[in-house]
């Protein structure tokens, strides 16, 4: 028994050096080329096991994709390029299939996300997840015990933290909410303290509209929002820019430039391309006839929803964008936020290397040069 723990916390380790040289790559990638969509959204499967009352991404009878239809989504979004792929739905643990998408996603390179409720995971379905590849799994958990709003409550979820906990190799992170349908917003702190006892990662977002609209916090809500707010140390989050959460949490807007449709896809059941789960219909283009020039036309496009948007991952796709432009400016307003909360703040190893390239002396900063024109970013 414990040598099989030895091997599992090795194998672990091993898994997580991979998939953060994998990250390092997609970084690259993301600062040499403004032209390729850095993460793209896919559904295999409309219908969900639950019913969140504050959900429009689900219903309760859609068939799965087919398994060749979906490798096919998966080709057409490996062509353009797309470097991280997250599988969503309705809930995609439904699907038959989904180690087989999970397998080919890999296969063409990219990193393999996906988003679940949590539902169906047993010990044996996480070491399948494990050998098909998985890199991350967000679960998301709204409240300590069910109520009308949702059944995705730490009652019913806590055991599957534990097997992941016990049995995952890729990288977990649990996802608790504030916000209106929210009735006790102190669980989100015994769901962020729980995940985190276990080892896991935790985050906190913010229920939007049905149009992906802010609602403004309540001052309750809003307090522990800020206490849960920790700087996360995974090198793809460090792009969570902390203006756009400060903003958020107290319901003002934020100005940004929201590149859905370029640098975003959101892929729904039927195989069309949209802005992101909450603008469907726009451009609402079938996958198969997207084209790089369709990628540039739409990343242009103002989108009058960005000032109070809460779609955290378009949200952090737009922020590499922002540093690929300025990283000198992105880094200090970065560090400065953090700072702020807390004085003794130390970057993250990825946000320390770029820091000490990019802004402490000239002959560090003769460096950053020389790694931008590697990178084919501007100085
Ligand atoms: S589990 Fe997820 S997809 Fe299903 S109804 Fe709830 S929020 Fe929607
Ligand atoms: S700003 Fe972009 S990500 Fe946000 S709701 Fe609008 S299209 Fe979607």
């Amino acid at each position: 028994m414990r040598w099989e723990q030895y091997r599992r916390s090795v194998r672990r380790r091993l898994r997580s050096v991979d998939r953060r040289l994998r990250e390092a790559r997609m970084f690259a990638r993301a600062m040499a080329s403004p032209g390729h969509p850095i993460l793209a959204h896919i559904v295999p499967i409309r219908r969900c096991n639950l019913a969140c009352t504050y959900c429009n991404e689900f219903d309760a009878v859609s068939a799965p994709v087919p398994l060749p239809e979906m490798l096919r989504r998966v080709d057409l979004l490996a062509a353009l390029g797309t470097t991280i792929i997250t599988i969503s739905g309705g809930e995609p643990m439904l699907h038959p299939d989904l180690d087989e998408i999970i397998r080919r996603i890999r296969g063409r390179g990219a990193l393999a996300t996906l988003i679940t409720n949590g539902y169906l995971l047993t010990a044996e379905r996480i070491l399948r997840l494990n050998r098909a590849g998985l890199d991350y799994l967000q679960i998301s958990i709204d409240n300590v015990t069910p109520d009308e709003t949702s059944k995705k409550s730490l009652k019913v979820l806590d055991r599957k933290l534990e097997l992941l906990a016990e049995y995952a190799e890729f990288s977990v992170t649990v996802n608790s909410v504030l916000g209106s349908p929210v009735r006790n917003p102190h669980d989100a702190g015994t769901i962020a303290r729980r995940a985190r006892a276990l080892g896991l990662t935790s985050t906190v977002g913010i229920l939007h509209d049905g149009d992906g609209q802010l609602r403004p916090l309540a001052p309750d809500h809003l307090a522990i929002y800020r206490d849960l707010l920790e700087p996360d140390q995974k090198m793809f989050a460090f792009a969570q820019y902390d203006r756009f959460q400060r903003n958020i949490a107290q319901g003002l807007p934020n100005r940004w430039h929201c590149r859905a449709g370029g640098r975003f896809l959101y892929i729904c059941e039927d195989g069309l391309v949209h802005y992101c789960s909450q603008q469907r219909g726009r451009p609402g283009i079938p996958l198969a006839r997207y084209t790089r020039a369709d990628l540039e036309r739409e990343a242009a496009v103002e989108k009058s929803c960005a000032p109070f948007c809460t779609v955290s991952c378009v949200q952090q796709t737009a922020m590499l964008d922002s540093f690929r432009e300025n990283p000198r400016q992105v880094l200090v307003e970065m560090i400065a936020a953090r700072r702020e909360r807390n004085p003794q703040y130390r970057p993250p190893v990825l946000l320390g290397a770029l820091t000490w390239m990019f802004l402490d002396s000239p002959v560090k900063r003769t460096l950053s040069r020389l790694a931008l024109r590697l990178l084919r970013a501007r100085p």
